[in-house]
């Protein structure tokens, strides 16, 4: 039997993150779903970075951009820098870095990023993510609450 890591560098990859990315589980917390997304970048498992990412903001991801990057990279490693599984009652932040090598040189990638929580599952903000959306309207998150008392504030 071979084992193989996870990419986020929990274990192994088959009691890792891999039920997460074949849907048989769901991230219990922010930063589990941090490390699933950036473990989803390494496997190449665009489907799972779309699904994480906020409810009404998958429509408008750049699918041909985040395969390309996942692939051109060589994802080496994953630090959980801090997190805040509670900034209210449903959005947390985790800062991390993602250290890849991009063919060229060693890179870090250091990011603060916020997510939501929604009818028990856990979704990435995407902050640069284009929105026609307006403060009165209802957010992005699926919360039915106005964006502007939502996820506007942690965007
Ligand atoms: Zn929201």
């Amino acid at each position: 039997m071979s084992h193989i890591e996870c990419p986020c560098g929990q274990g192994e990859y088959v009691q890792c993150c891999q039920p997460l990315h074949l849907g048989q589980s769901h991230a219990q917390t922010a930063v589990q779903l941090m490390r699933s997304r950036y473990s989803a970048f390494a496997k190449q498992q665009i489907d799972y970075i779309v699904q994480t990412t906020a409810l009404g903001q998958q429509q408008a991801l750049d699918i041909v951009a985040i395969a390309e990057w996942s692939r051109s990279n060589q994802w080496l490693k994953l630090d959980v820098v801090n997190a805040n599984e509670k900034l209210d009652k449903n959005h947390a932040m985790v800062e991390f870095k993602a250290h890849y090598h991009d063919g060229k040189s060693a890179q870090i990638h250091h990011e603060i990023s916020h997510f939501v929580k929604h009818t028990e599952a856990w979704y990435f903000l995407d902050p640069t993510t284009e929105m026609q959306i307006t403060m009165k309207q209802a957010c992005i998150c699926g919360s039915g609450k106005k964006f502007k008392q939502c996820c506007a504030q942690f965007l």
